[in-house]
């Protein structure tokens, strides 16, 4: 065991206590009244620390280490979804149809336990450490934008890093990526106009859900052949709502979807190849459209040298056994906010496991994770800080 393994052993009751409590009272994006209390609260036990809220239900922990340093930022959200949790363990949620499925409650006991070592060491942290406890992470705009863009946060922050939990990798695991990792989830809303009559006689109307349906098929073909097989893009059209019974045809269709790549230059050029497509089909057959296209997200790019430090930081304290190069994924993160204004880089710590029936999916009612991965986790954060704030750990450019 190393050091800060033996450190982080001594915290496993507390970090299941303090997930175990997030947990039970889960509360809604830009709604977590209690829950930042809770950890401005905790924090405030722990020597060393300034705790301030850069926003309504945001929480910031500065640490000013006792050795010259960089600043780094470490960030943890705190949110949870509307999902009516089918767990039936003692701590599942108490606040109906509120519930922490996507293992924010994890991601806020793991910081709040990295926060507890580093301030049991200040004289020996180097640099700042900034710990952001970031309200909103799972709906847009997201918090992470209003934090970066109206707040002093990330004023002079060297480098900034953040984990999530993934139930879709074994517990203990640690996996990075260097490049594109989380792609951007932009939306679009589109109705499609015809003119309603009579279902026997389609002759007299605009169809809107026949043109509908051809929108949908066609739109299949920007990915398919407008688009190279080696950039990723995803479209997919998630809600058709048209008509109200067997023999009307209606005036109107309405489509939702959403479009998502990793690549900036292939966002931006998605909505004038989907346009161009629903102008076509709808042109064709009579029909006319409003479309509303929405951006989300940034894709989340990780910074390489960012990746490579915290592939270190992560060999030495997981070991290679325990390590695995990231998969890109389709989802969406706010944490590429913050990689706007500085490097860093975004990590997994896996928290599947069979003994804890924790491999459901992200935002499913039975999402758990196995708590072994809070220790993990921990150690992960805990480390990287220390290595990214150091001097002496070298940084392209500097
Ligand atoms: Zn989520
Ligand atoms: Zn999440």
């Amino acid at each position: 065991m190393t050091a800060t393994q033996e450190r982080v052993a001594t915290l496993r009751e507390q970090l299941v206590a303090w997930r175990r409590h997030l947990h039970m009272h889960p509360e809604l994006s830009f709604e977590e009244v209690q829950t930042s209390q809770y950890i401005a609260d905790e924090l405030g036990k722990m020597p060393g620390l300034t705790v301030t809220r850069p926003t309504k239900t945001s929480i910031l922990a500065v640490l000013k280490g006792g050795k010259h340093g960089r600043t780094v930022l470490l960030r943890a959200d705190i949110d949870a979804l509307p999902i009516t949790e089918e767990n039936d363990f003692e701590f599942k949620s108490k606040n109906e149809g509120v519930m922490h499925a996507c293992g924010h409650d994890g991601h806020t006991a793991i910081l709040l336990g990295t926060a507890k070592l580093l301030s049991e060491q200040v004289q020996d942290v180097p640099g700042e450490i900034r710990m952001i406890f970031q309200h909103a992470e799972e709906f847009g705009p997201g918090g992470a934008e209003e934090l970066v863009m109206d707040t002093p946060l990330m004023d002079g922050v060297d480098v900034v890093t953040g984990l999530h939990l993934n139930s879709q990798l074994p517990a203990g695991i640690v996996a990075v990526k260097p490049g594109a990792f989380m792609a951007s989830p932009d939306m679009i809303e589109l109705t499609i106009r015809g003119k309603g009559g009579h279902g026997a006689h389609p002759e007299e109307t605009v169809d809107p859900i026949a043109v509908g349906a051809q929108v949908v098929t066609n739109l299949q073909h920007v990915v398919s052949r407008h688009v190279g097989a080696q950039d990723a893009l995803v479209v997919t059209i998630a809600r058709f709502h048209a008509g109200t019974t067997h023999n009307v045809i209606p005036d109107t269709a309405e489509l939702m979807g959403t479009v998502r790549s990793f690549d900036p230059e292939l966002r931006q050029r998605a909505p004038k190849l989907i346009e161009r497509v629903i102008k076509g089909v709808c042109e064709a057959h009579g029909a006319t459209y409003d479309l509303k296209y929405e951006f989300g997200y940034r894709p989340l790019i990780n910074t390489d040298w960012v990746a490579d430090i915290l592939r270190d930081v992560a060999l030495k304290e997981v070991g290679e056994e325990h390590f695995q190069v990231s998969k890109p994924t389709m989802g969406g993160e706010d944490f590429s906010a913050y990689l706007e204004k500085a490097p860093g880089a975004y990590f997994n710590v896996g928290s599947g496991s069979d003994d804890c029936d924790s491999k459901w999916p992200h935002h499913h009612p039975r999402f758990t994770i196995d708590e072994i991965s809070l220790e993990t986790g921990v150690r992960m954060m805990h480390a990287a800080a220390l290595k990214l704030a150091d001097p002496a750990t070298p940084v392209p450019g500097q």
